[in-house]
């Protein structure tokens, strides 16, 4: 038990552990509650699928003591690093199935592993729809972005090209005229912007390509140069933006729960403790409704573990 319970890489038919707490996504609000959690000397499974926004965003620009930007990775592995004196373990798998019953809830992933814990945090996060574009992948977080809180500096004077569909990314065009002039929105999906914001674009003077992208014109793999279009037409340009709406976001485990949603899926909280209307059933970063960034990710982490401990402290004393 005690190896088990040490910071070790769980497999299929190790012993059974009651985790006091398991944490459902391993990305930046999942990492930052573990930490908490591994403070208070809780014993807590992450069990992640590897495959979230911290893991395809190459530099975050906005969070303290980073001025220079840092990877999504790289915030991955220091929190690893951070969580290893503590009893936070890992198990990569994407979990497919949650119930509550008299443990407190038990987890099953894609291969039919099961882990069973006291309470429970979501931190499953959103997936933003992209396309299948050569190049795309390489250069995100670092000259092509997906959110203007986030990276709308960047592109500061820069000659940027949106890719998009349809009014989702006529509306990110029109945003980012707060960065600046020199703005292409290549409607790659064709879908129809409508009147009203095709005649705001020209007002604004943004170049309007009602086009396919082939590929993404990138220098070094990840410097955006521009875009071949599918008729082989070449655009140049410093900077990309995407925005193609129609994200995912991950809380089909939280409907499961019966966790109050929001009509585009994402869950509701109470605003103090992170709490969901399911008794010891936590949600936090992207996956919850608020604005989408690394830091809130961090702050909700750490404010869910703060009352999960309150709730294990009281399951601590009903237990004696
Ligand atoms: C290109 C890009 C650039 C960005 N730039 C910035 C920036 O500059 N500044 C900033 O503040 N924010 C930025 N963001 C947003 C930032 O990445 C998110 O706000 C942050 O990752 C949210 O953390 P999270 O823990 O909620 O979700 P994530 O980091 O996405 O982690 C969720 C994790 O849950 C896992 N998961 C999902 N479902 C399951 C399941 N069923 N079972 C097991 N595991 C599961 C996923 O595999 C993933 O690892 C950017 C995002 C992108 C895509």
């Amino acid at each position: 038990m005690e190896e088990i319970m040490s910071n070790c890489y769980l497999k299929a038919g190790d012993l059974y552990v009651n985790y006091d707490c398991l944490i459902i996504g391993g990305g930046i609000a999942g990492l930052q509650a573990a930490i908490q959690l591994g403070r208070y000397k809780r014993s807590v499974l992450v069990i992640d699928a590897s495959w979230g926004r911290s893991t395809i965003c190459r530099s975050y620009h906005n969070i303290l003591g980073w001025p220079d930007g840092v990877a999504g990775h790289k915030l991955r592995e220091l929190a690893k690093q951070h969580v290893a004196p503590y009893n936070v373990n890992f198990h990569y798998g994407k979990v497919m199935e949650a119930e509550k019953n008299d443990r407190g809830f038990t987890v099953t992933d894609e291969t039919g592993n099961q882990f069973s814990g006291k309470c429970i945090l979501l931190a499953t996060g959103v997936m933003d729809r992209l396309p299948d574009l050569p190049g795309l992948l390489p250069c995100l977080g670092l000259t092509v972005y997906v959110c203007p809180d986030c990276d709308g500096y960047e592109i500061s004077n820069k000659k940027t090209i949106v890719m998009g569909a349809g009014k989702t990314g006529a509306t990110m065009a029109l945003t980012l005229t707060y960065w600046t002039d020199d703005i292409t929105y290549i409607n790659h999906e064709q879908s129809d912007p409508g009147a009203d914001l095709a005649k705001r674009l020209a007002d604004k003077n943004i170049a309007y390509v009602n086009a396919p992208i082939k590929r993404i014109l990138t220098e070094n793999e990840w410097e955006f140069r521009g875009v071949e279009l599918a008729g082989g037409k070449r655009l140049d340009a410093d900077r990309g933006f995407v925005a193609f709406g129609g994200n995912k976001v991950n809380s089909d485990l939280a409907q499961q729960l019966g966790v109050e949603r929001l009509e585009n899926k994402h869950i509701l909280v109470d605003p103090r403790t992170k709490m969901t209307n399911v008794a010891n059933v936590w949600a936090a970063g992207d996956v919850v409704a608020h604005s989408e960034l690394v830091t809130v990710a961090m702050g909700e982490g750490s404010q869910a573990a703060i009352w999960i401990q309150k709730k294990l402290l009281e399951m601590d004393r009903t237990d004696k």
